[in-house]
């Protein structure tokens, strides 16, 4: 661990979130550029999201399977806006084995062709509908601007592609899925995201509607956390995803797909994370408790050490780690955990031995504040519960910080005022030159219109015009 100082984050929050990462282990870069290396630490982190999500996609009715990395380039080109879309962002394969290959590949930035070319070959009748597919993979995204985790040009992810019957039933499907990802940040990594429906100028390339989570960071810039797509009949139509309904009449399929990146990582990061470095919600944190025992000498040590020996028992139902270093001082390793953001640290010395108890320290209440103590018999008993109200500690106070940071500027000026520290919740048009003008005087935009719309209507804060919704404007990662 360098011993050198971390920025602040309100000195410089990126070179803080960089620092971070590389000294907390989390990713590293590669040596190609916009690359990176996710590193034990950091996949720890990303295998407790998968198994969360995965979790949730089983209960939704969805399996898992895997489909290739390379796709024809005329696949791509099938569906216009997609091609349009992403054509700036494709990495593509024309020699294989020495040979220039006939057909150019694409290395999949996403998988809606080759998923909808195999769909259009697997549904025959109405009886083969739904199909619910997930996949787990990794897919590339020629990106100009990078950022650890946040925007890589490779990049993990998930992606549930769907096919149904009726439009009804791929908007229900849309929606359920977005409602997961919100659970998910929610509940399990303590971000409090707004899920709502992006503006036509931000949805997905050769979608019909996407739909969105977004996050405030802590320096209050949002990110687009996860989104999920309503693909009406386009990639149906453009790859014949056909089916026989009841009355024997050929019908195009209605598809939808949703995804959710390794940037999630970053979000957790930037929504939690002080100036002593990460500070993980314990549902996902890879080591949720670290125990440090204290001594002096050697009489110290063995009593201290039976002590753990008696905590490591106890803690069994948890993810913990002690930490025996000889080499380095209690201090140390109470910073170097602190870095590495594990949300309960459990410190046993002399003392506490002779009070038949240990000391808890809460991440998140640097000093005094976070600490405790507790029997050490009534350990796994309690440390349930300590955990869990850390849980909530830490999205309670995300919540108030992001609504804090979301203002109802009264008119145009004050919006360009309260998008350079927080976002504005305001009246749309639904116009793109009205979006347009906000990006261009103040980088701020659209993140998105909230499922839940407040009552009424209300005239565009750009342009004063009837407006039917409300839309949030923030300037955005
Ligand atoms: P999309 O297929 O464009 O809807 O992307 C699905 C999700 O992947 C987005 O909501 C982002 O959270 C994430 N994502 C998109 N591009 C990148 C990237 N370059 N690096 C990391 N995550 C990304
Ligand atoms: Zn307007």
């Amino acid at each position: 661990m360098s011993t050198e100082k971390l920025p602040t984050r309100s000195e410089n929050f990126s070179e803080w979130y960089n620092q971070v990462i590389q000294r907390a282990e989390m990713a590293d870069y590669a040596p190609v550029r916009g690359c990176m290396v996710v590193r034990p630490y950091g996949w720890a982190l990303w295998e407790n999201i998968q198994q969360a999500l995965d979790k949730r996609f089983k209960a939704t009715g969805h399996v898992n399977a895997a489909f290739p990395l390379f796709i024809p380039m005329s696949f791509l080109e099938k569906e216009k806006q997609h091609v349009e879309g992403f054509s700036p962002e494709l990495a593509v394969v024309t020699i294989g084995g020495g040979e220039k290959l006939e057909e150019p590949l694409v290395v999949r930035p996403t998988s809606e062709t080759i998923i909808g070319y195999m769909y259009s070959k697997w549904i025959k009748s109405y009886r083969d509908l739904p199909v619910l597919i997930n996949q787990w993979g990794n897919v590339v995204r020629w990106e100009m601007r990078t950022r650890l985790f946040l925007r890589t040009l490779e990049f993990y992810w998930q992606e549930g592609h769907t096919a149904h019957a009726t439009a009804e039933e791929a908007v229900e499907e849309t929606v359920r899925m977005l409602n997961v990802y919100t659970d998910f940040a929610i509940n399990e990594a303590a971000v409090p995201v707004i899920p709502g429906k992006k503006s036509e100028t931000e949805k997905f390339a050769g979608a019909v509607d996407s739909y969105t989570i977004e996050a405030m960071m802590g320096d209050t810039r949002a990110l687009q956390a996860g989104t999920s797509h309503f693909l009406g009949q386009n990639f149906a139509r453009a790859f014949e995803i056909q089916y026989l309904d009841p009355n024997n009449s050929l019908q195009y399929c209605w598809t939808t797909s949703w995804g959710l990146s390794t940037r999630f990582i970053g979000a957790i990061i930037m929504t939690h994370g002080d100036d002593q470095g990460l500070i993980l919600p314990p549902r996902l944190a890879p080591i949720q408790i670290v125990v440090v025992p204290i001594y002096k000498n050697d009489q110290e040590q063995s009593k201290v050490f039976a002590a753990v020996q008696q905590v490591e028992k106890q803690l069994s139902a948890w993810r913990f780690k002690v930490d025996l270093r000889t080499e380095v001082t209690p201090g140390f390793k109470f910073n170097d955990w602190e870095l590495r953001g594990v949300p309960l640290r459990i410190e046993i010395g002399p003392k506490d031995v002779d009070h038949g108890v240990v000391t808890l320290a809460r991440r998140h209440l640097p000093g005094k504040a976070g600490k405790s103590t507790l029997p050490v018999d009534q350990l796994s008993i309690q440390i349930g519960n300590v955990l869990d109200e850390i849980q909530a500690a830490l999205l309670e106070r995300a919540t108030h910080f992001r609504d804090e940071h979301i203002f109802d500027p009264n008119n145009y000026e004050e919006l360009k005022e309260v998008v350079q520290n927080g976002w504005a919740f305001s009246w749309w048009c639904g116009s793109a030159e009205c979006e347009a003008r906000v990006k261009e005087d103040t980088k701020a935009t659209t993140r998105c219109m909230p499922l839940d719309q407040p009552e009424g209507k209300g005239t565009c804060i750009v342009c004063g015009k009837p407006a039917q919704r409300k839309v949030y404007f923030a300037r955005a990662y």
